[in-house]
């Protein structure tokens, strides 16, 4: 089901503005990064989409339909949009990994066998049986944030929305998250993150918003956003490796006199 907001604006009790009149539709079943800097409004945007904080004007919709926010409105959604937070920390509480990850399905009136056989599914599926008995917090940051992913899974939502997820993560913990994404995403799952890893957002992503000071500066296809240089540089982020590198062959091989290709041993 299609997940969008429509001149979405959001502040807090202080006065911040962290979501300024943001309109977009997020397309289904692709892999989509919201990127921008420290404070741009990627964490308070996620909270809006999956019910956690109230608009103060404009509408989140889901499946066409505004956000009911009664208890059991939000529960629909909540079941429907998973979401990760930056900070395992903050996401698990239940004293053993288990118990946590059954929370959800417990939540949502599972009976105890179901509940049972989906954790079992998720431990399995996730390599966290033998951690099973553990309280979550003396688990490494990698296998924390597997232990956040299978609670979320549990629920068997449509779309995932994962804030921050490597950040923390040494390389190879962040590989196993990556492709932890990569095959929800081919089970049909939207997976939703936010980063201020501008090379990631380039590699991996199939569409991406951009966002700066609480606003969206553009979206498309990472190709599309990331060719706006001036745009990515006055967001405060530089812009992906790959493509400087791209740009630099460029300048050298196309300025007049210079080696061309061909020349080049
Ligand atoms: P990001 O996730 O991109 O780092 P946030 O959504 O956390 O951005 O922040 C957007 C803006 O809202 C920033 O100006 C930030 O300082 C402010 N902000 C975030 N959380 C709170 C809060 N609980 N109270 C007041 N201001 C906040």
């Amino acid at each position: 089901m299609i997940l969008e907001t429509k001149n979405l604006e959001f502040s807090y009790p202080d006065g911040t503005k962290a979501i300024d009149d943001i309109s977009i539709t997020i397309p289904e079943g692709k892999k989509v990064s919201f990127v921008g800097k420290n404070g741009s409004g990627k964490s308070t945007l996620f909270l809006l989409l999956n019910g956690t904080l109230k608009p103060k004007s404009g509408k989140v919709l889901f499946g066409g339909k505004e956000v009911n926010y009664s208890a059991s409105g939000l529960r629909e959604l909540r079941k429907k949009v998973g979401i990760v937070f930056q900070n395992s920390d903050d996401q698990l509480f239940a004293p053993t990994v288990y118990q946590d990850i059954a929370f959800g399905p417990l939540n949502l009136g599972y009976s105890k066998e179901e509940i049972e056989r989906v954790v079992n599914q998720m431990l399995d599926h996730f390599g966290l049986q033998s951690l099973k008995d553990k309280p979550p917090h003396h688990l490494s940051g990698g296998q924390k944030k597997r232990v956040a992913i299978a609670g979320v899974l549990a629920m068997d939502p449509d779309i995932i929305i994962l804030d921050e997820p490597l950040s923390n993560l040494d390389p190879v913990g962040a590989d196993e998250i990556l492709d932890i994404l990569n095959e929800l995403n081919g089970l049909g799952k939207t997976i939703i993150i936010s980063t201020h890893d501008v090379d990631l957002a380039y590699q991996w992503s199939d569409y991406v918003y951009l966002l700066s000071s609480s606003k969206l500066i553009n979206e498309g296809t990472p190709g599309f956003v990331f060719s706006n240089d001036e745009e990515v540089r006055n967001s405060a982020l530089k812009s992906p490796f790959i493509l400087d590198v791209y740009r630099e062959l460029e300048k050298r091989w196309l300025a007049p006199g210079n080696a061309q290709p061909k020349d080049i041993p």
